[in-house]
């Protein structure tokens, strides 16, 4: 067997067309502010891209590019002004943020309404409760968009994810309890990870080890998809070993080119439902 590629960039550019057209037809357009604190490369160059995949659907983006010394007042400031002017849809601050700043306290800062990010404990709460109103991490949806894309319903389903983070792990393991799979999450304490990797057939590699998840540990005919972003000897791989495994699952998600596209496209899909609930007299 040689599984079918899930192709990250075809599915994220089908769904940016349908975000445009959406777009297209509203009274305004909506608006995503970025907050970047310092001059971490790769943190500006996630931000520029943000900000390109937004404005190439019709939303406004700003990113607001304060000093690495900022201040967690200054910072508390800006966000409150952000949560109180009406054509500010969505806020998101760049992670990781400067050492000396409270990364806790400036996520909760933002107004639960306009957290597309979805990493305050207010919507980790909605989602944990599986209430639909939650706004939800933009990976995990990706995520959850691509397995039902490919696999349809996914009632039953037993789902294996390597890794228990706040960003991934723990709200991707939320979405697919809050849609019927089965779920067992790993992490780096588990015992006989391939043993239990071996039971699923949907596995989600979010671990960042490159390669690490092999051949001998996927039941045949698996669903994998492989979140994990890693540089070896300058290129980028996932955490599956993509070469061999494609060799026994049914869908496999190439790094890169797979769930990477999708996490920009969530992001903007959630900053229109951020703008419709609240201009709730254009929601249909
Ligand atoms: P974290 O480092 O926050 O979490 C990693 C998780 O993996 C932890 O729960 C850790 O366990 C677990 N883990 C680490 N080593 C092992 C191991 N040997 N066996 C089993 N579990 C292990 O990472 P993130 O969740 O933020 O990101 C995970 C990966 O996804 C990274 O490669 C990151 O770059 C990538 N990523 C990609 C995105 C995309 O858009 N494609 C977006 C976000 C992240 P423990 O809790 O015990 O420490």
């Amino acid at each position: 067997m040689t599984a079918q590629i899930i192709d990250g960039k075809i599915m994220a550019q089908n769904l940016r067309d349908e975000l445009a057209q959406k777009v297209a037809h509203l009274p305004t357009s909506p608006y995503l502010a970025v907050v970047l604190v310092g001059n971490d490369e790769a943190s500006i160059i996630y931000d520029r891209n943000k900000q390109k995949a937004a404005e190439a659907i019709g939303m406004k983006c700003k990113i607001h590019h304060l000093p690495e010394e900022t201040t967690q007042n200054d910072l508390l400031q800006l966000i409150d002004n952000l949560n109180h002017d009406v054509l500010v849809n969505g806020i998101i601050v760049q992670m990781p943020l400067p050492k000396h700043l409270n990364s806790n306290e400036i996520v909760e800062s933002i107004d639960h309404a306009k957290d597309v990010d979805g990493f305050g404990i207010y919507n980790l709460g909605l989602l944990h409760a599986n209430d639909s109103s939650a706004m939800v991490a933009a990976t995990p949806q990706g995520v959850l968009y691509m397995l039902q894309h490919t696999l349809g319903n996914l009632t039953g389903k037993h789902a294996v994810i390597i890794g228990r983070s706040n960003i991934v792990g723990r709200p991707l393991a939320s979405l697919l309890l809050n849609n019927h799979c089965t779920v067992t999450i790993a992490h780096s304490k588990t015992v006989d990870l391939p043993s239990i990797v071996s039971k699923a057939d949907i596995v989600v590699a979010a671990c960042g080890v490159a390669k690490m998840v092999k051949k001998e540990w996927i039941k045949e005919g698996a669903t994998v998809i492989d979140v994990g972003i890693n540089r070896v000897d300058g290129k980028i791989c996932g955490d599956v070993d993509f070469d061999n495994v494609k060799e026994v699952a049914s869908y496999i998600t190439p790094v890169p080119g797979g769930v990477g596209p999708m996490t920009v496209t969530m992001l903007l899909n959630n900053t229109l439902r951020a703008y419709l609930n609240q201009n709730s007299s254009l929601k249909k």
